[in-house]
């Protein structure tokens, strides 16, 4: 026999303990460049700027594709 729980976890407990599993919603900034809505410290998909620096050049000027 495996390793078997001496005492039944009450609902209650099992809720508390998995309080923490729960999926957040990402943490949007505006672009400091372009105004765009971006996931926080990650490279801006519109504009290709990271912290004032030209990260990615993009083929196409500012659009919404995704
Ligand atoms: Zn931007």
């Amino acid at each position: 026999m495996g390793a078997v729980p001496k005492t039944k976890v009450s609902r209650h407990r099992r809720g508390n303990r998995r309080q923490h599993q729960r999926l957040d919603a990402p943490t949007l900034v505006t672009c400091a460049n372009c105004g765009q809505l971006m996931r926080a410290h990650r490279v801006c998909r519109a504009c290709g700027m990271y912290r004032g620096r030209q990260v990615i050049v993009m083929a196409r000027p500012t659009t919404d594709e995704e």
